[in-house]
């Protein structure tokens, strides 16, 4: 049992909460510190939690709960104008006890975890402490707060998009671009006559010309809109002037709805040149931003906080090298890598940054109304996979083991790696799931 100081998360967002509760699990205790002075239920934000994010809550308890409440859209429906281009209807495959995805924001599932972390000891979560620096030797890491100095052994930083003291600490600079285009997201809630769970994605309707539009279901009767609007926009003129009622109801109709959260952001693509350097990792929106559609930031920060916790457990156990630390960079990253060039390719099909490109998009959409393979050039967002690690000649190795019910060969000692003896072969898999060998005999 590992009785050294606690690891520091830097940020109790939903990252950091994540990372907290798995260091937690493998017996890591943690002090999570967090700038605000108590949790603020911000609007859904992150709205759609993918499988493999459930499974990684499952582990600490919290999954159930958010898969049971979310939502799962089965159809989405994608249109042109006045067009129904297709619909795609999603099967649920596999072997796994959660559905491919829910939906469900993200101020409910940091509720969630919060609820995991008042029940677990080893987490010390503390408010209204702000990290000012941070540097670090051989030996340890020193934590400099509003309210005085932690040393550590090792620092995982959560903070976020504005997470400069944790990326400073580390000489990391967060490279890309902030985009000039804006969108306005709604949360509503209204009781439409025939709630079907789908997902629309609307191309330049005549309520919102030359733009798209996004509504996604949610629990608890409330759906999450996503406008494109124009630079000009003005949220609080909108509001004042009924034009924000006008723009909804020309989507759910007269019914009565009432408006929960209403913003306007602009979408970023940065990622960090390094994601840890000794002991301090990166994780999240501090590592990275990416455009929302696909919803690849938070289920990758996810990845991330389990990808570290697993790590930093193993080297604070004795069960592996301290080196073991250093591989996160390297794969966190590459994903990171992976997730930006398809967010980007996604936002430069939708919001297209030059005439050509908006050329493009504008032939793509017209042809695909009478032309079915043109439909599949329509690029509105790929939903999030989890990442392989690294290239081998065995194609699973590297890449989240498939959903499998283990049986008693899978047993394994603490510390060690889960085998799983099947037919000619064995498999040895981390414990992030993610396959680490295939005995030759299988390959
Ligand atoms: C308006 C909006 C809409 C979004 N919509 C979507 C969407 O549709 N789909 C999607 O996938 N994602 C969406 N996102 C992004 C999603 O919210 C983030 O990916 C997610 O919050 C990342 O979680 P995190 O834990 O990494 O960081 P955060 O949630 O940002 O948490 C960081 C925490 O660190 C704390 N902190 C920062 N600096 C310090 C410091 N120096 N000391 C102590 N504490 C500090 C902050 O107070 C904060 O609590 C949206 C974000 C916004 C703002």
């Amino acid at each position: 049992m590992y009785d050294g100081p606690p690891v520091v998360v830097v940020g109790n967002g939903p990252v950091g909460q994540t990372t907290a509760l798995l260091l937690a699990r493998w017996e890591i205790p943690t002090v999570v510190l967090d700038a605000h002075e108590r949790r603020e239920a911000v609007g859904s934000r992150s709205i759609c939690q993918q499988r493999e994010t459930l499974d990684i809550w499952d582990t600490v308890g919290a999954g159930r709960a958010i898969a049971d409440e979310g939502v799962t859209w089965r159809v989405a429906r994608t249109y042109y104008r006045e067009h129904e281009l297709f619909q795609v209807a999603f099967a649920d495959s596999g072997d796994s006890p959660f559905p491919p995805w829910v939906n469900i924001g993200q101020a409910r599932v940091e509720q969630v975890l919060d609820e995991r972390i008042a029940d677990a000891p080893l987490v010390d979560v503390r408010w209204g402490t702000t990290v000012t620096g941070i540097s670090q030797d051989d030996r340890a890491v020193r934590v400099e707060t509003t309210r005085g100095t932690i040393e550590t052994p090792y620092v995982v930083g959560c903070a976020g998009a504005r997470g400069e003291v944790v990326r400073a600490a580390i000489g990391a600079g967060f490279e890309g671009r902030t985009f000039e285009d804006r969108f306005l997201i709604c949360d509503i809630r209204c009781d439409l006559p025939e709630r079907e769970l789908e997902r629309r994605f609307y191309f330049d309707p005549e309520w919102n010309p030359g733009r798209q539009v996004l509504m996604h279901p949610c629990p608890d009767s409330t759906y999450r809109i996503d406008w494109q609007v124009d630079p000009g926009f003005d949220l609080e003129r909108e509001r004042a002037n009924g034009d924000l009622d006008r723009r909804i109801r020309r989507i759910v109709g007269s019914v009565d709805h009432e408006v929960l959260w209403c913003t306007v952001y602009r979408f970023h693509s940065r990622l960090a040149t390094t994601m840890g350097s000794g002991r301090v990792l990166l994780a999240g929106d501090c590592a990275h931003l990416m455009a929302p559609f696909g919803a690849r930031g938070l289920n990758s920060g996810v990845a991330d906080a389990e990808n570290a916790a697993w790590r930093i457990a193993y080297a604070l156990h004795g069960w592996a090298s301290p080196r073991t630390v250093d591989g996160y960079a390297a794969e966190r990253r590459a994903a990171a890598e992976n997730n930006l060039a398809i967010t980007t390719s996604t936002m430069d099909f939708l919001v297209p940054q030059s005439e050509a490109g908006r050329a493009h998009r504008r032939d793509v959409l017209e042809r695909a109304v009478t032309d079915a393979a043109a439909r599949a050039e329509i690029d509105s967002g790929k939903l999030y996979a989890p990442f392989r690690y690294g290239a081998d000649r065995h194609p699973a190795v590297g890449a989240l083991h498939p959903d499998h019910r283990l049986r008693a060969a899978a047993r394994r000692a603490r510390g060690e790696f889960l085998t799983h003896a099947t037919g000619g072969g064995t498999w040895v898999v981390r414990p992030d799931g993610h396959v680490a060998a295939v005995s030759a005999e299988w390959s």
